[in-house]
């Protein structure tokens, strides 16, 4: 009988979600179990190129008999294309889906000559939010837990307040090897939301998997010197106990997991039917270990002597808040309570934004400019539709390429933008909160996605017309 991934998570049965590639032409051979251990298919969204084929589509070549989770990423999509792409998951038999804003598109395009043009993201708190209207998916999300300046990691936990008030069932981490930051996830859920459930994403990481991810710094995934190191010492050494070590720490990391309370694992790159056994081969060995057995032998076989091997090898040091932050956060506050909150400021609102005046369109573009014109250089404002910033410390959300308004997306490096031209605006927001005493709106306050249609239209006579 199938094992589903909603039987599994409420009975509290450890899983395994093999990820099977997209771009693989033709279907491989799918397991029920692994080890013992149910496990299902999951089908990632355009992780190697723009224009991979749908995970969907491929899933329907798989059959019935195996349970799928299928991820939905935002990246180049509205909220439209996600009402589609529910409207044909509903037409088949699959109710698990991973939603997630995604990595930078490979072809994003920043607006420069044509501003409307820029690449939009979807992000998943809007996302869940959509999708948990449906009532009938099991929705995950992903969460990165390896960050290791105070504010970038703040600002991921805020995110993760959200992703489960919007819905969310379980959670899935980014791929990581720093298992104390995946024990520090299943501190704060036991605190927090005890019956949540998390999976963590492992994979059995060979040398050149290593040096690949460096090499293209592959967003959100940390890959210390230490690690890097101790595959190429040990590959030079034998490459063929070099290939058993890589399943062995494979296996530690999912044992030691499941010590740590998590549901299941996400299981990168082993879908071929040599890998799973090689992986089978190595759980059996350490099927009995302890959680104390397993770390030691995790630390033995990376040659660590301190948790600190795992983690960036560079100095990590607080960036202060500075005065003119905390001004310019008064100042917009003290502005947005007087222009657009006060009794005084919506009745004469509702006045001069008459729908009958303001619904000409050379009244929108002239109102259009004005609005632009006064808020882009002080905020960086592209006339979304919507403005948002009274819930994001008067940080436009437009300033972060992803355009994401909920927190921030996994792929920061140090407080560092996926993108790398600036600092990821969630981290100075984040660190912003905490100074100013006001961590609980980013941590509550849900904001849904901006339709493209709504972009490039003022948001001050929405504001002042639409009934609030
Ligand atoms: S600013 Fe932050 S959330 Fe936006 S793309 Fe950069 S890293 Fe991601």
């Amino acid at each position: 009988m199938m094992s589903s991934l909603s039987e599994c998570l409420d009975q509290k049965q450890f899983c395994i979600l093999v990820e099977y590639l997209c771009s693989v032409k033709s279907p491989l051979a799918v397991r029920k179990t692994l080890a013992n251990f149910p496990a299902m298919m999951t089908l990632a969204d355009r992780v190697h190129a723009d224009n991979d084929p749908a995970p969907l589509d491929l899933a329907t070549k798989y059959p019935d008999t195996v349970d799928k989770l299928i991820h939905f990423s935002g990246k180049a999509r509205d909220i439209k294309d996600l009402e589609r792409f529910l409207n044909d998951l509903e037409n088949t038999t699959i109710r698990n889906l991973l939603l997630v804003t995604g990595d930078k598109l490979k072809s994003h395009d920043f607006g420069y000559e044509v501003a409307a043009q820029r690449t939009r993201y979807l992000e998943s708190v809007s996302a869940i939010m959509a999708a948990k209207q449906r009532q009938i998916f099991k929705i995950g999300v992903a969460f990165n837990p390896f960050k290791y300046t105070e504010a970038e990691s703040d600002a991921q936990y805020l995110k993760l307040h959200k992703k489960i008030k919007a819905g969310a069932d379980f959670l899935i981490t980014q791929l990581g090897f720093d298992v104390e930051c995946l024990q520090q996830t299943q501190v704060f859920l036991q605190k927090n939301y005890p019956n949540f459930s998390a999976l963590a994403c492992v994979m059995p990481l060979t040398l050149k998997r290593a040096q690949f991810m460096v090499k293209n710094r592959v967003a959100g995934i940390v890959i210390s010197d230490h690690v890097l190191q101790t595959l190429e010492k040990e590959y030079q050494s034998d490459p063929i106990q070099a290939e058993i070590n890589v399943y062995a720490r494979c296996a530690l990391q999912i044992l030691i997991c499941k010590h740590f309370g998590y549901a299941g694992v996400h299981l990168s790159a082993c879908h071929k039917e040599d890998e799973q056994k090689k992986l089978e081969q190595a759980l059996k060995v350490f099927e009995n270990f302890s959680l104390n057995e397993c770390q030691q032998a995790w630390k033995d076989l990376w040659q660590a002597d301190a948790q600190g091997d795992f983690k960036p090898n560079v100095k990590i040091s607080s960036k202060p808040v500075t005065q003119t932050q905390i001004l310019k956060y008064k100042k917009m506050h003290t502005m947005h309570r007087m222009f657009f909150e006060s009794k005084m400021a919506r009745t004469i609102g509702h006045f001069v934004f008459k729908p009958s005046f303001w619904n000409r369109s050379n009244a929108q573009n002239i109102l259009l400019k004005i609005e632009h014109s006064s808020k882009h250089r002080l905020v960086g404002c592209e006339s979304c539709g919507e403005c948002r910033l009274g819930d994001t410390l008067y940080i436009c959300p437009e300033t972060c390429p992803k355009g994401l308004a909920n927190g921030p997306c996994g792929g920061t490096s140090l407080d560092r933008c996926e993108f790398e031209d600036r600092e990821c605006i969630h981290s100075v927001k984040a660190r912003l909160a905490k100074k100013i005493h006001q961590t609980e709106i980013l941590k509550t306050k849900l904001i849904p996605a901006i339709s493209i249609t709504t972009r490039h239209t003022s948001s001050w006579k929405s504001w002042f017309t639409d009934t609030k």
